[in-house]
């Protein structure tokens, strides 16, 4: 179906154009409809899917139509995980709504920048507000914002947000905004808690899933691979030198073992750097330019500081550290073959992830083989499974323990719980 038969202006269309937007991906097709006719929505969608454009695209058709003469007003209100989301979300409304009548005002609201700074922008007009959840928080506390007159509500990869806190914070946000409004939630996966603030946000939503529901993750080859943990850096190398991956993105446990592995790839003669939430937000940007303009090869980033990149062309996610849970597993390998190209998810293993490897593809309806590299091969023997000894009665306590204890007892001296 083209996008002209989605009930789209000519002024969208020539932006889809603009932007090479050939017809709409399954989730566009079946969102931008349903958004036009004013209905609330839960949409099981990842990134790469074109979840974005799915909701910025009605929106900004609707918006055109009723918004109103004078300075901006906030109509639409997007609330996302992350900065890099946020800025993402809020430039696919500035370039589809650039052929409009009337362009929009897009403020974008991320931590890392003056308060003072981005309440003035709201002030100054502004029709679409697109925020980090927890700065938008910290701007809604000044009281300083008016969003009486919003109409769209949407939470884009809002499991995200979960795990951010959200949750709590929600029915602050519920009681600023006004009660009658479109609500849009957006989310990969639907754990138990995310139906209850579903409940909480929607009316009568109609939920949207696609058949083939990951259509981007079945263009991904994912491989895994057996090595010892002290051989992954080796492997790797080897990997990168035989392998024809352009782009790499190489997921990490934490922000060190990212800094430090980045600066020995660079030693060895790679085009090496580190994504992790550590660098400043300018810092930050500039990396992922050089990555995404392809003067970085190899990008070793965490989970928090990676999630929700929109980065074409990665060929290769690298699990060099297992993700904690499935869904971040999901949305790892969600950074390669996006937008319809094929792309490559590796993940190492040694005998101690291979239960916690099982599990990811339990939950994920997959089943992979387990290969290993020749020189690289996994050595040794697989710990024993069974569970350690018991603890020796009348054995002192702990080290740890009795830290703990102190800490507990100094954080609240008199014993009350
Ligand atoms: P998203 O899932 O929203 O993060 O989008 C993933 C990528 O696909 C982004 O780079 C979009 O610019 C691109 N994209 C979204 N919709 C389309 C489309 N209909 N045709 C081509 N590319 C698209």
């Amino acid at each position: 179906m083209p996008f002209s038969e989605l009930g789209l202006s000519s002024a969208i269309q020539r932006a889809l154009k603009d932007s090479g937007y050939k017809e709409p991906t399954p989730i566009q097709e079946k969102v931008i409809p349903l958004v036009l006719t004013h209905h609330d929505l839960l949409a099981r969608a990842q990134t790469g899917s074109g979840k974005s454009a799915s909701f910025v695209l009605p929106i900004l058709e609707l918006w055109t139509k009723t918004r109103g003469e004078g300075k901006g007003k906030i109509k639409a209100l997007v609330l996302t995980p992350t900065r890099e989301l946020t800025q993402q979300v809020a430039q696919t409304f500035v370039t589809m709504g650039a052929f409009l009548p009337k362009k929009p005002t897009v403020v974008s609201i991320i931590g890392g920048e003056s308060i003072g700074d981005q309440l003035y922008a709201i002030q100054q007009g502004c029709d679409i507000l697109v925020a980090t959840s927890g700065r938008f928080l910290d701007v809604l506390r000044k009281k300083q914002m008016n969003l009486s007159h919003l109409e769209f509500f949407v939470l884009d990869e809002a499991d995200k947000m979960l795990d951010l806190g959200f949750v709590e914070e929600l029915d602050l946000i519920l009681e600023a905004i006004p009660a009658k409004r479109q609500n849009l939630l957006f989310s990969a996966t639907y754990p138990p808690k995310m139906e209850a603030i579903a409940s909480k946000i929607t009316k009568n939503p109609i939920h949207v899933t696609l058949e083939a529901q990951t259509p981007t993750v079945e263009s991904i080859r994912q491989r895994v691979i057996e090595v010892n943990p002290e051989n992954r850096g080796p492997l790797l190398r080897h990997l990168l030198n035989t392998e024809k991956w352009e782009q790499v993105l190489v997921f990490m446990a934490n922000k060190r073992a990212s800094d430090n592995i980045a600066a020995k790839f660079r030693k060895y003669g790679f085009s090496a750097d580190s994504f992790n939430g550590d660098l400043l937000q300018e810092d930050r940007t500039y990396v992922l330019e050089q990555f995404k303009a392809k003067k970085i090869r190899i990008l070793f980033a965490t989970d928090i500081a990676a999630r929700g990149l929109d980065i074409d062309g990665i060929s290769c996610v690298i699990n060099f550290d297992l993700p904690r849970s499935p869904a971040d597993y999901i949305h790892r390998i969600g950074r390669t073959g996006r937008a319809g190209k094929s792309g490559v998810a590796v993940s190492f293993i040694g005998f101690g992830e291979r239960d916690h490897f099982s599990l990811i593809e339990k939950r994920s309806s997959i089943k992979l083989p387990r290969e290993q590299i020749a020189g690289y091969e996994l050595i040794g023997t697989p710990p024993p499974k069974e569970k350690g000894p018991e603890p020796v009665k009348g054995k002192g306590k702990s080290k740890k323990d009795k830290a703990r204890e102190l800490a507990a007892k100094n954080a609240n001296p008199s014993g009350n719980q």
